[in-house]
């Protein structure tokens, strides 16, 4: 590690002249909370199945809603407690200094908000909140959690007992697995989350773009840009020719487009970049 600093601070310095006087508006992925303790693949919350669940898919039976809300449930069990990582915490001094315009995350795990970010835009939700698809009443994912273990007191097992090794739930766990409804009206539960096959909503990516505008440059801070929702941030900046910083430990959909490039952690990379620039 000690190393590898000077060379680190040797690759970052032309990346703080680029930056020097611009307000950064920060783009980020699942990689930015891999040292939060949270898998790339999976997000906070998230059922640990390869295949992701499709939005018509859930919809379209309680079967799968159960499915769902028991690997995602499972997932918050291990997941809903993280803290936001040194990466996080950077973004947010650079924010309260203004030397950022504030966050535009590809992450549902809400790790920004707690690190004291102000701005932020979690395009595909939030994990941390659940919505009733039929009043639109929203709860606390930890109000959902209680619920769920309150009618599921057999979920007091190790994961394992319900997981096949391929990570997905049982069909055996899933089948007297009681559904989380809404209190209100006692309609069906969903997270926050844009799922496969929905949409960002529009006046959502309206804000990200508002948040971009009022910034003059771009650090991506991991994501891959696999997802078109970056890509899409990544065009609008590119269009306007503002300077684009990646750091990712790989190499991404973008990299053709940034001005620099840095294969390292977003946890060393980002408080040594806000140590830079203050
Ligand atoms: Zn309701």
């Amino acid at each position: 590690m000690n190393s590898s600093m000077p060379s680190l601070h040797a690759q970052l310095e032309p990346v703080a002249e680029l930056l020097a006087g611009r307000r950064i508006a920060f783009l980020t992925g699942a990689g930015l909370s891999t040292d939060s303790g949270i898998p790339a693949y999976r997000g906070a919350g998230s059922a640990p199945r390869r295949t992701p669940m499709t939005v018509q898919t859930f919809l379209g039976s309680e079967d799968a809603q159960r499915r769902y809300w028991l690997g995602s449930h499972l997932g918050w069990r291990s997941f809903g407690a993280a803290d936001p990582n040194p990466g996080h915490r950077a973004i947010a001094a650079l924010e309260s200094d203004a030397r950022a315009v504030g966050v535009i995350t590809q992450n549902v795990d809400g790790l920004h908000l707690a690190a004291g970010s102000a701005r932020v835009v979690e395009l595909h939700g939030t994990m941390r909140t659940v919505l009733c698809l039929r009043c639109g009443q929203a709860f606390s994912r930890d109000a959902v959690a209680a619920q769920i273990e309150h009618s599921n007191p057999w979920l007091d097992v190790p994961d394992e007992v319900l997981l096949a090794p391929d990570g997905d739930v049982r069909p055996e766990s899933t089948a007297g697995f009681v559904l989380p409804i809404c209190t209100v009206c006692r309609g069906p539960l969903k997270p926050d989350v844009v799922f496969f096959g929905e949409f960002i909503p529009a006046d959502r990516f309206a804000t990200a773009e508002a948040l971009l505008r009022s910034g003059d440059a771009l650090v991506v801070a991991g994501s891959s840009l696999v997802v078109n929702s970056g890509i899409r941030i990544i065009e609008r900046a590119r269009r306007r020719g503002l300077p684009i910083v990646i750091v990712n430990l790989e190499p991404t959909r973008a990299d053709a487009w940034a001005s620099v490039t840095i294969a390292a952690s977003t946890s060393v990379v980002l408080p040594a970049l806000q140590e830079l620039l203050s």
